[in-house]
């Protein structure tokens, strides 16, 4: 018999980065308004809003997978699974080894996406050679909706493609009504079924992007920033 398959957005923010809902908000929207099973909460530089989320998912019949979207010196790079927070602004070798040192997944986020600190593009001319260094990522996210740009999210797909590396989907929600809109297709129903997906290159990205029009963007500035518009939009 066929496995069942369950969908997964393995990229949000809360109110403990920059976005704009609470990880109770971003639970009870994704129980009440999605198919998700699972959601991982990838706040930036920070696990906090995801360990809240984790304890209360049960109460929402969902699943929080603990992650966190690290700055490093090349770009972000998503860590899954984690338990203990990454710091910030080291090099991406390093931490892809900190991720996999606890056990977590790492993922490279929008790799090519132009506006956004993106490993795939480092370099004085940002070209397409960060992730041909040869850091040892478990996937590519190789559709993030927030990319509007669809140049970005297909040179992501035909990377990962090109070079056998698991692909998965992501919101990249910063706003209740953006979460799900990029998604993950896993056999199984739990993260722990996620996981073993990932690490067995079984996993399908799916989604249609968002865009930060002056709606999502007047309701990040006014939560954000108290209408200072100084702060640069992190995806
Ligand atoms: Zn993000
Ligand atoms: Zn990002």
């Amino acid at each position: 018999m066929k496995k069942m398959l369950s969908t997964a957005d393995i990229h949000i923010h809360t109110t403990y980065s920059d976005g704009v809902a609470t990880p109770t908000q971003v639970l009870a929207y994704a129980a009440a308004h999605t198919d998700l099973r699972v959601i991982a909460i990838t706040d930036h530089d920070a696990i906090s809003g995801a360990l809240e989320a984790r304890d209360l998912a049960g109460e929402f019949g969902l699943e929080v997978i603990v992650g966190e979207e690290v700055s490093t010196r090349e770009g972000h790079l998503l860590a899954l699974f984690i338990e203990e927070e990454l710091p910030a602004g080291r090099p991406a070798v390093e931490t892809v080894a900190a991720i996999h040192a606890q056990g977590g997944i790492c993922v490279a986020p929008h790799p090519f996406g132009m506006l956004v600190p993106s490993v795939g593009r480092c370099g004085p001319l940002r070209r397409k050679v960060g992730l041909d260094r040869g850091w040892p990522v478990d996937a590519i996210e190789s559709f993030n909706a927030s990319l509007w740009l669809p140049l970005n999210n297909r040179a992501a797909a035909s990377y990962a493609a090109r070079h056998g590396i698991p692909a998965l989907g992501g919101s990249d929600a910063h706003h209740l009504e953006t979460i799900g809109r990029g998604y993950t297709h896993f056999p199984g129903r739990s993260a722990a079924d996620l996981r073993r997906a990932i690490l067995a290159g079984e996993t399908m990205a799916c989604g249609r992007p968002w865009f930060w029009g002056p709606r999502l963007l007047t309701a990040w500035l006014s939560v954000r920033l108290g209408g200072a518009p100084d702060l640069p939009v992190t995806a």
